[in-house]
């Protein structure tokens, strides 16, 4: 459920209504609805009421510090991915106890800042990264808290580019070489291990890779125990999908519920790290539409928004519903059109032949679900601006991003000297 809806006759997000906000802000731009991240995130955090449990938001699905700061006032930590992200959670506020610090390849100075930080875990995926935190951890007199993460070899049947815990999949260790990780980790100073992690992708639908991939977390907890580690954190990992167009996504009360079943008995402190699930369905993409255009064989409807605006369709051929900001009659004819943007690529495409009402040029258009994995995702390809971010609370809004021109961007770059005049 999200609190985009008509209301008198207008798109709205939840008392704000776009084209208002498109004739204010101009096009395009991404708009966030904070009764809707409040929302996810209460859903979730109730699934998991029991369970001794810390909610680490992915900020990788959207690092808009007010995004951040929505959710860390409900009690939300983070999960980051670099020292950006990291910098990011703790302007937004998060306490530094609450986030975790996940990804390949940690540089030994991002270390550094996680450990000045003081940060709660560091998820480890492989030996040389071990290796490499343990230096920098002795070196400062300090210990790194650290959660191995461990590949549990589970097929998660989502996307190919966003799947993350088979064995060729280059995240964590093999589950299999837990025993050793962890016994040499107990050797290296300024390491205490006392966590497994697991993420095992993104946009899961069904639960039973879950189920498996958990089994295995719990089994490889037992067997650590069992040689005398004190095994006391499990990090969960994100991944829960959400529905683009008609998916049914599990219920998150369902995921709690095998959770605190399948690890719940092993009295550890739990941490997940949903991202799409809160974000997703909490952002829309308005756009304006520039040309409606015949082709031999179908019609165009060319907007203002393209691929280096938001970049899913392009990368992972994914859904986005588009619906008109002004609310078509209810037996409006509808039929079929392609929707794309203005870049010089094919790639740069919405929408396959979908069926929409009449659109005309000036019409505004909004691409749904891009809360998640869609500003964080945006370029300047073509030389185009960096889209404003706008964050909606009842009948109130702020741009929480501003549109970052061309000609600002520009001015990064420098001439040689051999090309000064
Ligand atoms: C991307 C990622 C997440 C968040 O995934 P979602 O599908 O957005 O929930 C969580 N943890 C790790 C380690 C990730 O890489």
């Amino acid at each position: 459920m999200d609190h985009f809806t008509y209301k008198d006759g207008l798109l709205s997000a939840e008392d704000v209504n776009l084209a208002d906000l498109a004739d204010q802000i101009g096009t395009p731009f991404y708009c966030y609805s904070r009764a809707t991240l409040e929302r996810h995130f209460r859903a979730f955090d109730d699934a998991l009421a029991g369970l001794d449990h810390t909610i680490c938001y992915a900020v990788k699905a959207n690092g808009n510090v007010a995004v951040i700061k929505t959710l860390a006032q409900l009690g939300a930590g983070a999960d980051v991915v670099s020292g950006g992200e990291l910098m990011r959670a703790l302007k937004a506020g998060v306490p530094p106890s609450k986030i975790v610090f996940s990804g390949v390849g940690k540089t030994q100075t991002e270390m550094a800042q996680a450990l000045d930080a003081g940060i709660y875990q560091v998820n480890v995926e492989s030996e040389p990264e071990l290796v490499a935190l343990s230096e920098v951890a002795a070196g400062k007199g300090v210990t790194a808290h650290v959660a191995i993460r461990i590949n549990p070899d589970v097929d998660a049947k989502t996307h190919a580019k966003i799947t993350t815990g088979r064995a060729e999949n280059k995240f964590g260790i093999d589950w299999d070489r837990a025993p050793e990780v962890y016994a040499r980790a107990r050797d290296l100073p300024g390491i205490d291990a006392g966590g497994i992690a697991v993420h095992i992708g993104s946009q899961l639908l069904d639960l039973e890779p879950y189920r498996r991939a958990y089994e295995r977390l719990r089994d490889v907890a037992l067997g650590l125990r069992a040689q005398g580690h004190d095994i006391r954190r499990l990090d969960l990992g994100g991944g829960l999908g959400i529905p683009y167009n008609d998916e049914q996504a599990p219920p998150p009360a369902e995921y709690g519920a095998m959770v605190k079943d399948i690890v719940g008995p092993l009295g550890c402190h739990v941490t997940v790290e949903p991202g799409r699930l809160i974000a997703g369905n909490a952002g829309v993409l308005v756009t304006r539409v520039l040309y409606a255009k015949d082709g031999s064989t179908r019609r165009f409807v060319i907007v203002d928004a393209a691929m280096n605006d938001l970049l899913r369709p392009a990368l992972y051929d994914a859904y986005h519903a588009i619906v008109p900001v002004t609310e078509p009659a209810a037996d409006a004819e509808r039929h079929p059109v392609d929707v794309v943007g203005p870049i010089c690529e094919t790639g740069d495409t919405f929408a396959v032949q979908r069926h929409l009402p009449a659109v005309k040029p000036g019409d505004l258009l909004a691409i749904r679900s891009a809360g998640a994995y869609g500003a964080v995702m945006a370029s300047t390809y073509n030389g185009r601006p960096l889209v404003p971010e706008v964050l909606v609370s009842g009948g109130d809004h702020a741009v929480v991003r501003r549109r970052v021109e061309a000609e600002e961007f520009m001015a990064f770059d420098a001439l040689p000297p051999w090309l000064m005049d």
